[in-house]
């Protein structure tokens, strides 16, 4: 198979099978310093991408092998966004499915161009990365193209979620010295509340990155996730056992906190002790808190007070 991998089980979006659309070589907009693949100067095109009809040839044939896919996830070697034929693949894809959603994971370095928003408004899910709301931690952090301004991206996302009704995630992941400050993610809640994501995923490096850069603990990142207020924010990371002692709380700031920052179900279990997880589940029985999903991860939520 050249043009598919997996499936995979992802904890955020089930069973998923990867479509790449730059098989070759590395095509990214960015060069970021987390990057699981190799460091490449950044660029703004796919060298020979490949048609769309052998990708939806492939993807016909492994729909076939594997019946129980919850999504056909687009992506690429480097961004799926600079294939030329995205549309294209995105109709045939729509006609070939069935019951699998369709998900692209992008860096958002295109959003501002409306053909392209127009385009990703097909799909069932979209997931953007959002690193930093600052453009001194854009440039360190994932070191774009020339010309490319986090603000342009930021209203892009803005406008492309006036636009879509599907399931919008961001995704920011944090790395330990750069946009681990307390400022950069209040930078990012302001850039947040005007983009209105249905979820926000949080998490660290998980996996070699391409440059010599260092993953936060899982505390931290809980503490930086407190800066975004009101929206279902789902820490991921493999680093659990980085965790400082579960917190112990009152009923009255369990509320508090589900209010203002939702919970998904794996956060509680690392994050509450034994006693408070019984306190939530009492608030649960007595419909004060309740479970709102967003995608494959479930939040619990408070109405404020
Ligand atoms: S946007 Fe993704 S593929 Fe591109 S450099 Fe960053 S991590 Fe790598």
């Amino acid at each position: 198979m050249r043009y598919t991998f997996g499936p995979i089980n992802s904890r955020r979006f089930g069973r998923s099978l990867g479509i790449d659309l730059s098989p070759g070589t590395k095509s990214c907009t960015f060069d970021c310093l987390y990057c699981e693949l190799a460091p490449a100067k950044p660029t703004g095109k796919i060298p020979d991408p490949p048609p769309p009809e052998p990708i939806l040839h492939e993807v016909r044939q492994q729909l076939a092998r594997f019946r129980d896919l919850d999504v056909l996830t687009i992506t690429a070697n480097g961004e799926p966004t600079l294939y030329p034929y995205l549309d294209q693949l995105i109709e045939g894809l729509h006609q070939i499915k069935g019951k699998s959603q369709l998900l692209i994971l992008s860096n958002a370095s295109r959003i501002i161009n409306p053909s392209l928003r127009a385009s990703l408004a097909k799909l069932d899910m979209v997931k953007l990365s959002l690193d930093c709301a600052t453009q001194r931690c854009f440039q360190r952090l994932d070191r774009p193209m020339k010309g490319i301004k986090i603000q342009s991206i930021i209203q892009g996302m803005e406008r492309f979620r006036q636009e879509y009704r599907g399931m919008l995630i961001i995704e920011i992941l944090v790395v330990q010295g750069i946009n681990d400050k307390e400022s950069e993610f209040r930078a990012l809640n302001e850039a947040l509340q005007r983009i209105r994501p249905d979820r926000v995923d949080i998490g660290t490096i998980d996996r070699p990155p391409a440059y010599r850069v260092a993953p936060v603990t899982y505390q931290r990142l809980f503490e930086l996730s407190r800066s975004i207020h009101n929206l279902p924010l789902a820490i991921l990371t493999r680093h659990t056992d980085q965790t400082a002692s579960p917190i112990t709380l009152t009923s009255q700031e369990l509320l508090h906190l589900l209010a203002h920052r939702p919970l998904s179900q794996e956060d509680v279990h690392i994050l509450l002790a034994p006693e408070t997880r019984n306190l939530l589940q009492e608030l649960v029985n007595q419909g004060r808190v309740w479970l709102e999903q967003r995608g494959k991860i479930s939040f619990y939520r408070a109405k404020s007070s």
